[in-house]
């Protein structure tokens, strides 16, 4: 069913389709230019429509033939300007404000000081430029000030029968209509102002945001890349630790071998060396499994599920339970700790890491006691697990979560250097951040963070 509704969209999307331009880019002034026109001609039409009427009333009792001829072209222009599908849009709107020029002259004629003719002919100037431009507004200056000359000189040779010929004296007429010129001269001088300005401002905004859109797509990509990368690096370290495994099995097997074969022959000088290199092979084995382990992680394939830490936590001291008697440590877990949604067994390698090095890295004259915490920061939990270890230098306080970094001999504490690096390669994987608080000789903190 055809509604009112229906045809006053058909209605506003047929006049928008004409008055303005495709193919103007959105952020250039000529399509906001081209938006206020259509939407002019869209609101005029319907008003000029309802004025007309009592317009043409009075046209009839007051016996004025020219306005009613000028109202019958004003609206063929407009409904023309609207709806007929041949022409530019500049045409339309030279058209269209012709037309609007059209009446306001003619009404000025007729109802002279009277009638809305000459806040007409401003009105029509500001239109003109807000529609046009800058150059079209100094021509609508120009009419005006012809059409005011014309006027003038009607008037003083008292020439022809119009209201604003009887209306003025030359005197007056010139003083009413300068202002006129010279409202509609500082019009036409200030609005271009106010509208390069904000061109200015569109075409800034408009290169800042395709300048971001640009270094975005770069970043993405960039990152893209990146990841692309570190999976190849993985997948190589993955590769070639697997595949240096089984010739350091040889290398070690042939030099026991050799040890057993012939031990007895060689002198004590040649068993110390084979003794070095079984010894450097066992180190290599061991750093080629923690390398193995570091790029396991993340490879499990299996899904994040909701976990219990308080679990956790039992299964790491179950797990842990020979280290910790062993040196009569003290763990405290200080609150109930949260579900979260994690790779289990990642995070329990996590609370792991980071207690075992607690115990591990106790003074040499007292018992470690661990403290496991977790604060709620709305977002987030931000977990802490403190010990009153030997603490850490402040200038190496980043460099002990990167790969093999350590800070003492395997004969001081044991260990690779892998704890840390597989511990921050897990929080990472989980959009968590890890860090690390210490006062040497006092003990360490580490924190770290994981999404609600
Ligand atoms: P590893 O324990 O095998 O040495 P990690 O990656 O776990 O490897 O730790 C790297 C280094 O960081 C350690 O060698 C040690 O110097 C330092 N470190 C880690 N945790 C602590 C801690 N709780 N207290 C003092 N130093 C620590």
């Amino acid at each position: 069913m055809i509604t009112l509704k229906k045809i006053w969209i058909w209605y506003k999307h047929k006049v928008t389709e004409n008055c303005t331009d495709d193919l103007v880019a959105n952020t250039s002034l000529v399509y906001w230019q081209n938006k206020l026109f259509a939407a002019s001609v869209i609101y005029l039409i319907p008003i000029s429509l309802i004025t007309i009427i009592p317009g043409l009333y009075m046209v009839y009792i007051e016996d004025l033939a020219g306005l009613f001829v000028s109202d019958i072209v004003t609206i063929t222009i407009v409904l023309s300007v609207a709806f007929y599908s041949g022409w530019e849009v500049k045409t339309r709107k030279i058209l269209f404000n012709g037309a609007l020029y059209l009446t306001s002259t003619v009404l000025l004629f007729y109802l002279g000081s009277f009638g809305p003719g000459l806040l007409y002919l401003l009105a029509i100037t500001v239109f003109v430029v807000l529609s046009l431009g800058k150059v079209y507004g100094y021509i609508a200056v120009g009419l005006n000030t012809l059409i005011c000359a014309i006027i003038g000189i009607l008037i003083y040779y008292d020439y022809g029968n119009f209201e604003v010929i009887h209306g003025y004296g030359v005197d007056t007429w010139i003083a009413v209509s300068s202002n006129l010129i010279f409202l509609s001269a500082v019009s036409v001088y200030i609005i271009p102002i106010l509208f390069d300005g904000l061109q200015t401002a569109i075409i800034r905004e408009n290169n800042l945001r395709t300048d971001l859109e640009l270094e975005e797509a770069q970043l993405s990509q960039t990152v893209d890349k990146l990841n692309e990368k570190n999976q190849e690096l993985e997948q190589f370290a993955y590769s070639i630790s697997h595949d240096l495994k089984e010739p350091l099995r040889m290398v070690k097997s042939f030099m026991g071998l050799l040890q057993k074969k012939y031990g007895k022959k060689l002198d004590e000088k040649a068993n110390q060396y084979i003794h070095f290199a079984v010894d450097g092979a066992d180190r290599m084995q061991l750093l080629i499994d923690d390398l193995l382990d570091y790029s396991r992680v993340g490879r499990s394939g299996t899904e994040k599920v909701p976990v219990d830490f308080n679990s956790v936590l039992e299964d790491v001291e179950q797990n842990l339970g020979a280290l910790i008697t062993q040196h009569e440590a003290e763990i405290h877990i200080d609150h109930t700790l949260p579900e979260v949604s994690v790779f289990r067994q990642e995070i329990i390698r996590v609370f792991q890491n980071l207690i075992s090095n607690g115990i591990k890295f106790h003074k040499p004259d007292g018992k470690p006691v661990i403290h496991v915490n977790c604060f709620d920061k709305q977002t987030h939990w931000q977990f802490e697990i403190r010990d009153n270890g030997i603490g850490i230098p402040e200038e190496n306080l980043n460099e002990i979560f990167e790969i093999f970094r350590r800070l003492h001999s395997g004969s001081e504490y044991p260990g690779t250097g892998i704890g840390l690096a597989i511990t921050k390669k897990i929080i990472d994987r989980h959009g968590g951040k890890l860090w690390v608080e210490s006062e040497v000789d006092v003990g360490s903190s580490f924190f770290f963070t994981l999404k609600k």
